[in-house]
């Protein structure tokens, strides 16, 4: 059986579309998945059970009877909505996010909740507040994160597609540390309603999966407009996996950011393996041109002070009164707030909150939020400049391979800094496409990332399944997981 278990969404259908399996028969094999490995990896908070499963979801559409796992920051009416966190234990959602509507709709199989970092905040789910989840390709390190159980289940095939969250990079950085693709989509392509908001102008639904055209199936039935998110925009029903014939479009510009490729404490062999792809794609046809985009290099700095203000805002919602866990040993309301936002929140959330609401207080704002401000909008001003000469961005999505669990307790900067790849997608609104680039003398996958304009998701797929047809990454099944 275990074909299944690393099929493609189009193998799963066509299996399903001849009744070689049924739709019950295929989500029974994944929940057995997840009751035979699941205790060593740690990526689901819960595992729903099936026959609710199955009634919640229609028996049409296009992706009918293919389960897949959402990050416990995503609502899903009727079920447990924690973030990993202690301070929403037992609260249930009352409603859907829009993606889960739209995926049960589409017949897909929500099968459960996936770990987090708590509240998204974090780069390798070691800030879940009930368990670590481990990579799936070595158990002593982690998966990256702050979506590492949605992308470990799908590295580990105990589900082909998985959604996450990306407020700096949650996706990207688990999906190469873990081998398989991960998109951040354009800011406003996916609807945030019933998201549980981490850092709002930044956070963007993600999707996880082993193949660029599964990815792109997904996107196909979750993307677009939703009246329920402002934010959203109208870009009709689409497609995504239209383009995805392997042809590579002509004359395409590939800009390398040259101070990425070289920044400080990049590993060589990540760098080899980068270079590798850059190689692969001028195969391909690519023009390839070394660009230099220096204010990138200040991406962590703003990202950590504009991440932290619209946290420490959105975070002020949870105070005991109106979700979850309540201090109930106190004498005054305002000991309730404390107790409650005291013992409910994990120490990096809090922490997260502290310096969130200094950098936007009086006599600080100015020199923090409103210079974040400043240099967010020339970075988003260079990028657009960029694109007027060459067509996508390639980078690498890490400076090393998944580290040992524990390896930053000491030196909690050290895992801000995974950002610095990654975030500067989030501060400008721009879609990327992490891809696998192969693996470390560890046997510890490397990935790298394609950036593109706004809403050129099409062409992100395009060229990255170009690339993953002549590459074998996508094809590699795990050891411990067969
Ligand atoms: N590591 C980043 C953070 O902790 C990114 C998190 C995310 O994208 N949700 O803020």
């Amino acid at each position: 059986m275990n074909e299944l278990a690393f099929a493609t969404i189009d193998e799963l259908k066509s299996k399903l579309a001849s009744k070689e399996i049924s739709r019950e028969e295929l989500l029974t094999f994944f929940i057995n998945r997840f009751k035979k490995y699941d205790s060593q990896l740690g990526a689901a908070l819960e595992i729903f059970d099936k026959d609710s499963i199955l009634e919640r979801s229609s028996q049409e559409g296009f992706l009918a009877g293919i389960p897949g796992i959402l990050k416990d920051n995503i609502a899903q009416e009727g079920r447990t909505l924690t973030c990993a966190s202690k301070i929403l234990e037992g609260f249930v959602s009352p409603y859907d996010a829009t993606v889960s509507k739209r995926l049960k709709k589409g017949g897909a199989l929500l099968i459960g909740r996936a770990n987090m970092d708590e509240f998204a905040m974090g780069a390798s789910t070691e800030y879940s507040s009930y368990f670590k989840t481990h990579n799936p390709w070595n158990l002593d390190h982690v998966p990256g994160g702050s979506s590492g159980g949605s992308i470990a289940a799908v590295a580990a095939g105990l589900v082909p597609w998985a959604l996450g969250s990306e407020t700096g990079g949650s996706v990207r950085l688990p999906a190469a540390f873990c081998g398989i693709v991960g998109l951040k989509p354009t800011y406003g392509l996916n609807s945030r309603f019933g998201l549980v908001a981490y850092a709002s102008s930044f956070d963007q639904i993600g999707i996880a999966t082993r193949t660029v055209k599964d990815n792109a199936h997904v996107l196909s039935v979750i993307a677009g407009k939703d009246e329920c998110d402002s934010t959203t925009v109208d870009i009709g029903k689409k497609d995504y996996t239209k383009n995805l014939d392997g042809v590579f479009p002509k004359g395409l510009t590939i800009g390398i950011i040259d101070n990425m490729l070289n920044a400080e404490g990049m590993m060589p062999e990540v760098r080899e393996l980068v270079e590798n792809a850059i190689k692969e794609f001028e195969k391909l046809g690519a023009v390839i041109k070394s660009v230099k985009i220096p204010v990138v290099d200040y991406s962590a700095a703003v990202y950590f002070i504009l991440s932290r203000a619209e946290a420490a805002s959105n975070l002020a919602r949870f105070d005991g009164v109106r979700y979850g866990y309540r201090d109930k040993k106190v004498q005054t309301l305002d000991e309730m707030y404390r107790e409650t936002r005291h013992d409910g929140f994990g120490a990096e959330v809090r922490l997260r909150i502290l310096t969130g609401n200094y950098v936007l207080s009086a006599g600080h704002a100015a020199d923090f939020y409103n210079n974040a401000k400043k240099v967010q909008q020339l970075m988003r001003a260079k990028l657009d400049e960029t694109f007027k000469g060459v067509d996508l961005l390639l980078t690498p999505t890490q400076g090393a391979p998944a580290f040992k669990f524990g390896a930053y307790d000491a030196d909690h900067l050290q895992l801000d800094l995974m950002d610095f790849f990654t975030c500067f997608a989030n501060i400008t609104g721009v879609p990327g496409l992490a891809l696998p680039a192969g693996f470390s003398k560890n046997n510890l996958p490397i990935g790298f990332q394609l950036i593109g304009p706004h809403l050129s998701e099409e062409l992100l797929y395009q060229v990255g399944y170009a690339y993953e047809q002549k590459t074998p990454w996508h094809k590699m099944q795990l050891p411990l997981f067969m």
